[in-house]
């Protein structure tokens, strides 16, 4: 009989040899170097017989670095996506026992568990937002392979009570976390990496900060891998030196020491996720054909301020309670349309942007529910105009990338236009 492949050890071995590429930037090769060493360590782990934890990508991974536990964010497997021709295979899998409307980051892990091509956690953490495919597939999945699961409670919006409910549901989980694994937290251990997570967030905002400049010496396609590393590695020092060179490198940018990424004529923001497919029909071609730089999408925009001072217990799980609620797509894609609509126009309007993409997955269902008061509301505010792209953002065959580039060849034209016409606007209001 042949032997499964272990797809979370291939994907350690194939992205740590992806980042001694020479001819990637430092940006991307450091990026896959981290992913890389994740998952060779959670490989590693699980040889060793240790506890492995699934998360989801809102929960603070500082707490079980702190308790020496790997923690791998199951929807971020769709990384799979990066290595092209591999993920249909569970995505396809996984379609035979649930609908396709479920989120497809969703469906990967589940594809990989029925596969059998990666070894199951020992503990499984999920967070109840920000939509219902999470605690929906991750709960039933959980029942089906018989993973101890526990679901951290986050509430419909922010308030302080809010914060203060997540702290409480936080401790409880590392008591279940404790309980499950025998492995109990270390409180100036988990002092240490809320520390490396501060100046990590910190780092987060002076990129964004350096990003929204005009032109911009920090491009989304350089930094896309911010995200991913920091939604499992914050709390170490790997993921701070890695924020460090991709600020310091915008730095030497600013001072002429390193050419711009492009000579920017168009900026878009990408105001939820960005296709991770075909970048040579759609964000390549977008810099290649018409200078359009991308300057960020939703999940880097990570606004999660540093704490101030020496946090006791209490005020850090409080701080990773805030943190837990305000992270990209859980403060975005829940509540009313009014907090991903604002957030959508702060984003166009921080980044001076000149259009907007909203590349919306088919199961996203609040936010395609608000998705056409969204664009008008940043065309009324902003005066820019959005792109309604429905596609899977992992999964190539819902909208191809010829397709994708034939509408941004429309909106290319559109967003032109309207750029030269706010101009002409400005220049005979200043006259
Ligand atoms: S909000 Fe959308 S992309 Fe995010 S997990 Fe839910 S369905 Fe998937």
């Amino acid at each position: 009989m042949a032997e499964h492949p272990n797809v979370i050890k291939e994907l350690g071995t194939i992205f740590s040899a992806l980042s001694k590429n020479p001819a990637l930037t430092p940006e991307k090769a450091q990026g896959l170097g981290l992913l890389g060493g994740l998952y060779l360590k959670a490989a590693g782990a699980h040889e060793k017989g240790e506890p492995t934890a699934w998360i989801s990508f809102g929960i603070p991974p500082e707490i079980f670095w702190a308790m020496d536990i790997v923690p791998v964010v199951d929807l971020n497997l769709a990384t799979i996506s990066l290595i092209p021709g591999k993920v249909e295979k569970y995505i396809d899998l996984a379609t035979e026992a649930v609908p396709d409307y479920i989120c497809s980051t969703n469906r990967i892990p589940l594809g990989l568990a029925l596969s059998g091509d990666a070894p199951l956690p020992n503990i499984w953490v999920v967070q109840n937002a920000p939509c219902d495919s999470i605690p929906g597939l991750d709960s039933a999945m959980a029942k089906y392979f018989g993973i101890p699961y526990y679901s951290v409670h986050v509430p419909y919006v922010n308030s302080p009570l809010g914060y203060e409910y997540t702290a409480r549901d936080l401790k409880k989980m590392i008591a279940w976390v404790e309980g499950q694994t025998g492995r109990k937290l270390d409180v100036g251990r988990l002092k240490g990496a809320v520390q490396h997570s501060s100046r990590a967030h910190e780092l987060m905002l002076k990129i964004r900060e350096m990003a929204m400049l005009v032109p911009t010496p920090c491009s989304l396609n350089e930094n896309r891998l911010a995200y991913t590393a920091m939604i499992q590695l914050a709390g170490t020092p790997e993921v701070v030196n890695y924020l460090q060179m991709i600020y310091d490198r915008a730095q030497d940018r600013l001072s002429g020491k390193l050419p711009y990424p492009i000579q920017e004529k168009l900026r878009i923001a990408w105001i939820y996720t960005v296709p991770t497919y075909s970048p040579g029909l759609i964000v390549d071609y977008m810099a290649n054909e018409y200078g359009a730089i991308s300057l960020t999408f939703m999940l880097n925009n990570m606004l999660v301020p540093p704490v101030k001072g020496d946090l006791d217990y209490e005020e850090m799980m409080l701080w990773l309670a805030q943190k837990v609620c305000n992270m990209p797509m859980t403060r975005e894609c829940r509540g009313p349309w009014e907090v991903y609509a604002d957030s959508a126009l702060d984003l166009v309007q921080n980044y001076k942007a000149d259009g907007a993409i909203f590349s919306g997955h088919t199961a996203c269902k609040s936010n395609w529910a608000a998705a056409k008061l969204v664009k008008d509301k940043i065309l009324e505010e902003a005066g820019v105009p959005t792109l309604n792209l429905e596609t899977d953002f992992i999964d190539g065959r819902v909208t191809p990338g010829e397709a994708v580039r034939d509408q941004l060849i429309e909106f290319m034209a559109l967003i032109q236009r309207n750029k030269r016409s706010r101009e002409e606007k400005n220049q005979a209001a200043s006259r």
